[in-house]
């Protein structure tokens, strides 16, 4: 279905269509969101469709304010009140036992409920003024690099959203950390711009799960899709490993010298860099045509960790 994407500023304006039922991308600290009111079930359909997202991939429901927890939760363990107390509004995604304000097309028919509680002024407003908390994945296209402004929000979904809330850039450029609180044992579901050594000093007893692990994938659904993926293909290097550029139309990201050869290219100072540039940078790559992108992997702690996991998704490998 073909509609009518308003484009706006205006957080009052982009509240009132998601109020009305609307589908409403908007910007966060770590990517663009794509949101539905979880009191929407249309909405919350028509979300699914805009993304061409499985219904058995479980969508964030973001929050206001601390308060609102209580909202969509059922219970909160005490590790996960350290969490919230210490990382909230923020980059992170708890997954909580929902309670039954929360649809199941929310959670993909799961008894547990990702919660997380931006800290961008202009998603926190926006959040306040909608009627109910607000479900969002990414404002990409499934499959396709998160959307980190709105151009390429609207590259990806004008014509089958109802409105686009223009904000800044994202300033992290890569999706929140998730940890599941909802078991005995806290564990990191993904990596993100909250690292596991910053969770570790709050809740030492953290554990992770391996991408070599496949039993553990059930508990975070969505990672077995493929994500993050630009159409050139992406081909994983280490930090200054001698590389011979065979293509005409290669390019490079990471925080070495680039190699000789490459017609694109990003060298970024820091991980903090590499991680806000690195979705722009691939959709940069598919709108020049490029083959390949060589992309160093980054040392796997702190935010490398991060950039490590979503340059192996972009490859395929995981
Ligand atoms: P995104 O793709 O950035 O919208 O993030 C959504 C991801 O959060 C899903 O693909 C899951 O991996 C994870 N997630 C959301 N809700 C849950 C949940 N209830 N249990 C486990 N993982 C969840
Ligand atoms: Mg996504």
């Amino acid at each position: 279905m073909i509609m009518q994407t308003k484009l706006t500023d205006s957080v009052e304006e982009a509240a009132a269509i998601l109020n009305s039922g609307g589908v409403v991308a908007f910007p966060t600290e770590t990517v663009y969101g794509l949101g539905a009111g979880i009191c929407h079930p249309e909405a919350l359909l028509q979300l699914f469709r805009a993304k061409g997202r499985p219904a058995d991939n479980p969508l964030i429901v973001h929050i206001a304010s601390i308060g609102q927890v209580a909202e969509v939760a059922s219970a909160v363990s005490l590790q996960a009140a350290q969490l919230i107390e210490r990382f909230f509004p923020g980059p992170l995604t708890l997954v909580l036992k929902k309670n039954s304000s929360v649809p199941y097309s929310v959670t993909a028919g799961l008894e547990t409920v990702g919660v997380r509680c931006p800290a961008n002024p202009v998603a926190r407003e926006f959040l306040r003024l909608a009627c109910c908390p607000v479900a969002a994945p990414s404002a990409n296209r499934s499959g396709l690099p998160s959307a980190t402004n709105w151009e390429a929000v609207h590259e990806d979904l004008d014509g089958k959203i109802d409105c686009l809330l223009r904000g800044d850039p994202s300033t992290i450029g890569l999706e929140s950390t998730i940890v599941d609180c909802s078991g005995s044992r806290p564990i990191l579901l993904r990596a993100g711009a909250i690292t596991l050594e910053q969770l570790r000093a709050v809740v030492p007893e953290i554990t992770t799960i391996t991408i070599t692990q496949p039993e553990e994938r059930p508990k975070c659904p969505g990672l077995k899709y493929p994500h993050y993926a630009p159409r050139a293909s992406i081909v994983l290097c280490s930090k200054n490993e001698k590389i011979d550029i065979k293509e005409s139309s290669a390019a490079y990201i990471g925080m070495s010298e680039p190699p000789e050869g490459v017609a694109l290219l990003k060298v970024c100072r820091t991980t903090e860099e590499y991680g806000r540039e690195l979705f722009g940078f691939f959709r940069l790559c598919d709108a020049r045509n490029i083959s390949v992108i060589y992309c160093e992997l980054p040392s796997d702690e702190g935010l490398g960790r991060a950039i490590r996991d979503r340059l192996m998704r972009a490859a395929g490998l995981c």
